[in-house]
C-alpha cells in the first residue's frame, strides 16, 4: 500500500485521517510541530496499525522547506495544518502566515518530490461563503462560491481571512507549478474527539454546557468528523476527483442545536434564551451535488451531536450535570 503524508497531524481533522488511514492499510507520515509532547502524539502512536506504519517528523509551517522530509516519497499529501482559533492579537503573525505562507510551504515542498500524485488541501466553507451575497433558507450555497477578502478585513474576520488567502494561493501555486490539488471545504466539524485537547469546533459545543444562560444567535453548517476525514481520503482515491468539495450536513441555527441538547441531556442546564434580541440569523442551503461523487452519505446532525457531546463528557470536557 502507498505511503501518504499528513500536515498538522495532531489536530482534530487529522487525528481521525490518520486513524482511517492506517485503517486503510497506508503507511502515513505525520506531521507535528512537537514530536516530543505526549498530548500532541500518545493518541496518535496508539492508533492500530501505527506501530508498523505511522513515522512522526516535526515541521513548523512557518520554516521553510520544513515538510520536505515528511513529504519526500509520499503518493499523497493530505495538508491539513492551519491554526483554528478565535481569540489573537496579531492576526497576521498568528493566523495569516501560517496559513498562507505555510501552505505555499507544503505545497512547495510537494512540488519538488517527484513522487505526490495529488495534495488534498483543508481548506474550509470560511473560504467560501463569506461575500456580500445574501444567506437565507431559499438560497444555495455551493463549490462556485468564493469569500470576500476584503469583507473578511472590514468585519475583522481573521480566522475566515485566513483560510480564504490559503485556499486562493493554493490554487495560484497549483496552476503555475502544475500540481494536483483538490480542496476540502468543510463548516463547523463536529463528532468525537480522539486528541486529549479541546479544539475550537468541538468548544462551539462544550460552551453550550459552560453554565451560560444564552445561546449564539448563529446559523452554521455542521458536519461530523469522520465524514470529513473520509472525504479528504475519497479526493486523493478517485482519480476523477478535482476541484473544491463543500461538506455541510446541513445548516442550523443555534437554537436547533440547543433543543436537541435538552432533548437528549435533560440533566443539564442547557441555555433557554438567545444572546440578543434580534431575529434569528436565517439559515441557507450548502449543496450535495459534488460531494455525491466522493460517495459520501452524510451522518444526521442530531447524531453528530450526540457523538461529540458524549466524548466532551468522557473526556471531562464537560462536567457531571450535578456539578455545573
Ligand atoms: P486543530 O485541532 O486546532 O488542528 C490544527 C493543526 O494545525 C494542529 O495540528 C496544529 O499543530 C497545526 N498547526 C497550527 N499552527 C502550526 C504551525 N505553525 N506549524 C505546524 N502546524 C501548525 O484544528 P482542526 O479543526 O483539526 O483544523 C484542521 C484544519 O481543518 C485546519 O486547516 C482548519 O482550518 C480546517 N477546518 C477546520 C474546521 C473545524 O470546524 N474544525 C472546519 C473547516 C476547516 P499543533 O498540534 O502543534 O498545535
Amino acid at each position: 500500500m502507498s505511503t501518504v503524508c499528513v500536515t498538522g497531524a495532531s489536530g482534530y481533522i487529522a487525528s481521525w485521517l490518520v486513524k482511517l488511514l492506517l485503517e486503510r492499510g497506508y503507511t502515513v507520515k505525520a506531521s507535528v510541530r512537537d514530536p516530543n509532547n505526549p498530548k500532541k502524539v500518545d493518541h496518535l502512536l496508539k492508533l492500530d496499525g501505527a506501530k508498523e506504519r505511522l513515522h512522526l517528523f516535526k515541521a513548523d509551517l512557518l520554516e521553510d522547506g520544513s515538510f520536505d522530509a515528511a513529504v519526500e516519497g509520499c503518493v499523497g499529501v493530505f495538508h491539513t495544518a492551519s491554526p483554528f482559533y478565535h481569540k489573537v492579537t496579531d492576526p497576521q503573525a498568528e493566523l495569516i502566515d501560517p496559513a498562507v505562507k505555510g501552505t505555499l510551504n507544503v505545497l512547495g515542498s510537494c512540488s519538488k518530490a517527484s513522487s505526490v500524485k495529488r495534495v488534498v488541501v483543508t481548506s474550509s466553507t470560511a473560504a467560501v461563503a463569506f461575500n456580500s451575497r445574501p444567506r437565507t433558507p431559499e438560497v444555495v450555497v455551493d463549490e462556485t462560491w468564493f469569500s470576500d477578502p476584503d469583507l473578511c478585513v472590514k468585519s475583522k474576520m481573521w480566522y475566515v481571512l485566513s483560510k480564504t488567502l490559503a485556499e486562493e494561493a493554493a490554487w495560484k501555486f497549483a496552476k503555475e507549478k502544475g500540481l494536483d490539488i483538490v480542496t476540502i471545504n468543510p463548516a463547523m466539524v463536529i463528532g468525537p474527539l480522539l486528541q486529549p485537547t479541546l479544539n475550537t469546533s468541538a468548544e462551539a459545543i462544550a460552551n453550550l454546557f459552560n453554565g451560560s444562560q444564552t445561546y449564539p444567535n448563529a446559523s452554521f453548517g455542521w458536519v461530523n468528523v469522520k465524514d470529513v476525514a473520509n472525504a479528504h481520503i475519497k479526493a486523493f482515491e478517485i482519480p476523477s476527483a478535482s476541484g473544491r468539495y463543500c461538506l455541510v450536513e446541513r445548516v442550523a441555527h443555534y437554537s436547533e442545536i440547543v433543543e436537541i441538547l435538552r432533548k437528549h441531556y435533560p440533566s443539564y442546564p442547557i441555555p433557554e434564551k438567545c444572546g440578543d434580541d434580534k431575529p434569528f440569523v436565517p439559515i441557507y442551503q450548502v449543496s450535495r451535488e459534488k460531494v455525491k461523487s466522493l460517495g459520501i452519505d452524510y451522518i444526521p446532525l442530531e447524531q453528530s451531536i450526540i457523538e461529540t457531546v458524549d466524548s466532551l463528557k468522557e473526556k471531562n470536557f464537560i462536567g457531571a450535570s450535578s456539578n455545573i
